[in-house]
């Protein structure tokens, strides 16, 4: 473990949330270094306190990292593949094949940055080469300031601030060839195969929904990028909150596995809409781009605030009586709470891996502020089942819905499923499509099926409380108690 690196020796790409060839600075660093390239993979699991992935984002990765891998052959390099601690591996690595250089991109939880930090400090004691890039994010979190240098701590100032750094860099193009670095047989640690990960369901095999809603991989990412910006980013701006249409970009997997960088996603869309490419208007791309702004506000909470998704944001809410209800909770999660919009988004996620972000809202303020089930539950429902499930996003959203985040919604702004559905799902389109055994009730009752009479009832074949679940709560009973306890949060102030 002691060997100096080579001249020889070839440089490392470390490849982590960016599985991608295009726009990739480390994998450019690597290629332009004049050494072979050696890309790798390290799958921690939950080894060197990372949080470990949830089932549908190890579904995700399955399909990306064989993608990765094809698309690195076809340019002259292979993926290696190993498990275990990258604190540990990746020096061993290092060592084994006298490499001389190494580069990623950086990542932004604590623990990420905390390992990265110790093996940098590690390859540098031993004259290895150790370069991180921005592939992930627009702007670094420490670049977006307010005007005294702080952190800033709500959107508008901060979208505002980040926009004034100017236009974030244009995307760098895919390398055409790599002279990729031959593994020798006997070198350890031994690479795995990607079916020794064991990331993909088998018995049972419950990914089938997943499989039929997405195309993992850089190239279905730039598939779907396209797709939107031809033909779905008209509207977006009205449109946006409406889950019965195809209305949104559904790229935020691929943006959280870095299969696409949002500066790709930025500069696409400009030039689409400055190409003519895309009937969508001014407003369409900027309310667009504010919502990667979003992303980019919530990675520089998680930056500054590294337990987000542990801890409230404001610390008042540490007082906040939450409920433990088992039997309240896994109706929430086999989504049999008896309001349609609230079950039809939960069995969108369960099915698809992801779900839209209007519901999002509803079933999150529905477990929070209807069941007082702590927010924490949610994001951990959400980690496990969503194939978007991201350390950022999903921890600041979640603190967002419950009030206790940075720039929330207060805590009184409970939302009813029944008017969310009936606004946004006018037709009852959507939940017809995920809980087929209301399909066929009058849109008029469509959001509040206790609400038909028995012969609409009959003719929809339901029978209340058995085909489909009454409500598991009142909601006006449920609101006026989630208002009496969150009312215990200002008497403590
Ligand atoms: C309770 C809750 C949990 C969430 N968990 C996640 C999560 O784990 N991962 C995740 O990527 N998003 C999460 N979101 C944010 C948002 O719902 C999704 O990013 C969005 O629905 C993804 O669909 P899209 O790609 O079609 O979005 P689009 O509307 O097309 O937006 C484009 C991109 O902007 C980003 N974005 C959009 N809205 C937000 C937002 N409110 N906050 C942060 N970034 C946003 C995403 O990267 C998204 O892909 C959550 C929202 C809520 C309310």
């Amino acid at each position: 473990m002691t060997s100096q690196p080579s001249a020889a020796g070839p440089a490392i790409v470390w490849f982590r949330d960016d599985l991608r060839l295009s726009d990739n600075p480390a994998l450019r660093a690597a290629s332009e270094s004049g050494r072979p390239v050696l890309c790798v993979y390290i799958h921690d699991d939950g080894r060197d306190g990372q949080r470990p992935l949830g089932g549908a984002a190890k579904w995700w990765l399955h399909g990306s990292l064989e993608r990765l891998g094809e698309s690195l052959k076809q340019i002259g390099a292979q993926l290696h593949l190993f498990e275990g601690a990258a604190g540990d591996i990746l020096p061993r690595i290092t060592a084994a094949t006298d490499a001389a250089a190494v580069y990623w991109n950086r990542r932004y939880t604590a623990s990420g940055i905390n390992v990265d930090t110790a093996i940098k400090q590690t390859l540098r004691e031993r004259d290895v080469v150790v370069e991180s890039f921005n592939g992930h994010l627009l702007y670094e979190p420490w670049q977006v300031t307010t005007k005294s240098g702080d952190p800033v701590k709500v959107f508008t100032p901060f979208w505002r601030a980040a926009r004034a750094l100017g236009d974030p860099d244009r995307p760098l193009a895919r390398p055409r060839s790599i002279n990729g670095y031959r593994w020798r047989d006997g070198i350890s640690p031994a690479p795995v195969s990607l079916a020794d990960l064991k990331l993909e369901p088998t018995k049972p095999d419950w990914a089938g929904g997943m499989r039929e809603a997405w195309t993992r991989g850089e190239a279905g990412a730039q598939e779907r990028l396209a797709t939107f910006l031809e033909s779905e980013m008209k509207g977006y701006a009205e449109n946006r909150n409406r889950p019965d249409m195809a209305s949104t970009s559904r790229l935020s997997p691929y943006l959280r596995f870095g299969e696409i960088s949002p500066r790709q996603i930025w500069h696409a869309a400009h030039a689409a809409l400055e190409s003519g490419r895309t009937d969508a208007g001014r407003d369409d791309l900027d309310k667009f781009l504010s919502e990667i702004g979003w992303r980019e506000f919530s990675y520089h909470l998680l930056f500054y605030n590294p337990d987000l998704s542990a801890r409230n944001y404001n610390n008042r809410f540490d007082a906040f009586p939450w409920k433990t209800d088992g039997k309240a909770l896994r109706a929430w999660q086999k989504a049999l709470t008896g309001y349609p919009i609230v079950d039809a988004g939960l069995r969108q996620l369960w099915t698809t891996g992801w779900m839209h972000n209007r519901v999002r809202m509803i079933v999150a303020s529905f477990l929070i502020k209807h069941l007082l089930i702590d927010w924490r539950e949610g994001e951990a429902w959400f980690w496990d089942t969503l194939v978007d499930a991201d350390p950022a996003n999903n921890a600041a959203s979640w603190q967002w819905v419950a009030g206790s985040g940075a720039d929330a919604a207060p805590y009184f702004r409970i939302f009813n499923p029944i008017g969310q559905g009936e606004k946004f799902d006018p037709e009852g389109d959507y939940v017809r499509h995920w809980v087929p055994e209301l399909a066929m009730l009058p849109n008029r009752v469509i959001h509040r099926p206790w609400d038909a009479a028995p012969h609409e009832l009959r003719r929809a074949n339901i029978e209340l409380g058995k085909t489909y679940p009454n409500p598991f709560v009142d909601h006006d009973a449920a609101r006026t108690r989630a208002l009496e306890a969150f009312q215990t949060l200002k008497s403590a102030a």
